[in-house]
């Protein structure tokens, strides 16, 4: 049997990030979105749950997610960040 683990956290990050985004004027190409969401998620700590239960998992913690002011930091950080610097990397 194959084992996966998936992290939640990508899933609330990119939420908020299209959350986030929708008030801020910068370019929102897939590159920059991707270079936002690593960013963020390397600002973060990760947090796994079994892949079978990970759907689950995802939208219940998105609603009642405890850190999500820690969440909006960084994601607005790397927001902040590529915007001022895009298509670098
Ligand atoms: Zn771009």
């Amino acid at each position: 049997m194959e084992v996966e683990v998936t992290n939640i956290m990508e899933g609330i990050v990119r939420e908020r990030l299209e959350a986030l985004l929708a008030e801020v004027d910068c370019c929102k190409c897939e590159k920059c979105m991707g270079d936002m969401m690593a960013m963020s998620l390397n600002m973060l700590k990760p947090k796994y749950v079994n892949s079978l239960k990970g759907e689950l998992f995802s939208r219940l913690d998105s609603g009642t997610w405890q850190n999500t002011v820690d969440i909006d930091i960084a994601v607005t950080k790397a927001i902040k960040t590529v915007s001022e610097h895009p298509h670098r990397s």
